[in-house]
């Protein structure tokens, strides 16, 4: 159980970094406009 625990946070870390390295905002779905790639995606 415990290493499902560290497998949850280290997810959680992963998925806050990514958005934290586009720097846009999401919308209600979770997606948002990549301005490096003018694509839009869903995280
Ligand atoms: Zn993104």
């Amino acid at each position: 159980m415990k290493k499902l625990f560290v497998l949850t946070m280290l997810l959680l870390v992963a998925v806050f970094s990514v958005s934290a390295a586009h720097g846009g905002r999401t919308d209600k779905n979770g997606c948002h406009v990549d301005r490096s790639t003018g694509k839009r995606h869903c995280h």
